[in-house]
């Protein structure tokens, strides 16, 4: 069992839960309530070299195994995580609050899909070839091998736990890695049970490790000489620390890092399905999303009606008690994370804007206030020079501000230094194609929000990351390249 009878989260190395100790851990806390409800085990700087170690062992062989078997066992696993759905849904809920139905229709659902999409792509891969001819009747074929790196260290943060750990260690999986994972603190829970299951399904032992802990951990891990590479999701802060710590060694690394993103609404946009479409965007997850939208540009023709819509829509969102099913939003991850939210509600207000909804901390009684409960909040009033514009706040809270024409909204969407994701909403076709072609973002929607493929590119520019993963991106990324040029 990935949790003990004590409610003990354990490490797991070389293919065993490792025995907690009494000396290294912290309280495993629901966000809902402000009640521990299990202890999890801290890694020593031991256990992570431990970790390392079997991984560079069991890579040997795993790296050799032959591509469909890599992508049938990645098909058990999805079908194994589906046979365990509730055990998962139940985990990533105790840990993040977040609302069960989200947890089922989103997070734990794209567990499955990541599995079953990377076996797709690794399976269907091909190899680099060109006939070379030098121009002196010589002639040659050029042909790339890819290969594994090693043992790959995965590294990520606590919004979307499941579904941003798989999403990397499923790639990392199918191109013959092996991976060291260090789950957030805060989301320890459904890595845990991953581990679980892909012992179930007969991934060899050494091949998927997991280790817990705060950022040390994750830093000892990315120092660790015996990584090959550094996948990282998290804030563009930890990312550029990540960095620093592998740059002695010169590794690659993949960076998701964080977003300040933009929605541009132009007065001919459907009034209901913007308005649908903005409202998930500003408050799923609790804003906690890193597509999340906190910048919206909204044409001065539609601008009343779009305010007046968002206030009334975040008017209905329910704030309650995470398994029931009426629960749209849940609260922040932490009492730690709300103080930093609630600062920029204060910085915000101190900047002039207006607030036209929510603001504060709302009363829910006595079961959930001990919890990290937020108001969804909208502001006019600030400009791109203000910091509540310009800095990732990670919280339900967007910011409306007015714009005349098509060229003053790239203009000010642009004017980040993020750059993560954009949305574009509009009946104009042409518009809608030019205008998301402008945004400075990895990924750019139009009339809709967070519709993702999963072959097609991921990650964001400036702050916002370096690399791409996603389909043929995740291949390159888990593997290198070896060129090999035959003289014919
Ligand atoms: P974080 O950077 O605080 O932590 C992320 C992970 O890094 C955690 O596991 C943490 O323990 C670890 N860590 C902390 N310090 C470290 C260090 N010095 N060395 C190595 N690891 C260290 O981020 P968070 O608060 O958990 O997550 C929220 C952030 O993640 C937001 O900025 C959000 O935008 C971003 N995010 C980005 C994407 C994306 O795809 N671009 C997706 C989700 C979240």
């Amino acid at each position: 069992m990935a949790k003990t009878a004590q409610g003990w989260v354990r490490n797991f190395v070389d293919g065993a839960f490792i025995e907690p100790d009494d000396t290294r851990w912290y309280d495993n806390i629901d966000p809902a309530t402000g009640a521990a409800i299990g202890r999890v085990h801290e890694a020593d700087e031991a256990l992570v070299d431990r970790a390392v170690t079997a991984g560079r062992r069991a890579v040997a062989a795993w790296s050799q195994t032959p591509v469909a078997e890599r992508a049938a066992l990645l098909r058990r696993a999805a079908d194994r995580i589906e046979e365990r759905f509730d055990e998962f849904v139940a985990a990533e809920v105790g840990d993040t609050g977040k609302p069960i139905t989200q947890a089922r229709a989103l997070d734990v659902r794209r567990a499955p899909q990541n599995f079953r999409s990377f076996a797709d792509t690794v399976a269907a891969a091909g190899q680099e070839s060109f006939i070379t001819e030098t121009g002196d009747g010589r002639r040659a074929l050029n042909y790339a091998v890819r290969k594994p790196l090693g043992v790959v260290a995965v590294i990520v943060p606590w919004n979307l736990p499941l579904l941003l750990l798989t999403w990397k260690v499923a790639p990392a999986l199918a191109c013959g890695n092996a991976v060291v994972v260090k789950p957030s603190e805060e989301t320890p829970s459904t890595a845990t049970l991953l581990a679980e299951v892909l012992a179930e399904v007969g991934l060899p032992a050494g091949t998927f490790n997991v280790v817990h802990g705060r950022g040390e951990v994750g830093e000892t891990l990315s120092r660790h000489p015996g990584i090959a590479g550094v996948t990282f999701t998290g804030s563009s802060a930890t990312g550029s620390r990540v960095m620093s710590a592998v740059a002695p060694r010169v590794r690659p690394v993949s960076f998701e890092l964080g977003g300040k993103n933009a929605a541009v609404v132009f007065d001919d946009a459907d009034l209901d399905e913007t308005l649908d479409g903005l409202t998930r965007s500003v408050f799923a997850n609790t804003g906690q999303v890193c597509l999340c939208t906190e910048r919206l540009y909204i044409q001065r023709g539609i601008f009343d009606d779009i305010a007046t819509g968002l206030i009334k829509r975040a008017h209905e969102l329910e704030l309650g008690r995470p398994t029931d099913d009426a629960t749209t939003t849940g609260p922040l991850i932490s009492a730690a994370h709300r103080e930093k939210v609630l600062r920029y509600f204060e910085l915000a207000q101190h900047e002039g804007a207006e607030v036209l909804v929510g603001g504060g901390v709302p009363d829910l009684g006595a079961e959930l206030n001990g919890g990290s409960w937020i108001q969804p909040t909208l502001w006019t009033g600030l400009t791109n020079n203000d910091a509540a514009v310009r800095e990732e706040i990670f919280g339900p809270v967007a910011a409306l501000i007015p714009f005349d024409d098509e060229s003053e909204a790239i203009e000010l969407a642009n004017d980040t230094d993020y750059g993560l994701a954009a949305s574009v909403w509009t009946n104009d076709l042409r518009r809608g194609h030019r205008v998301a072609q402008a945004m400075h973002v990895g990924m750019s929607w139009v009339n809709t929000w967070f519709l993702r493929d999963l072959r097609s590119p991921f990650g964001g520019m400036g702050l916002s990351g370096l690399g791409r993963e996603g389909g043929a991106s995740s291949l390159h990324f888990y593997t290198e390249p070896t060129n090999v040029c035959v003289q014919l």
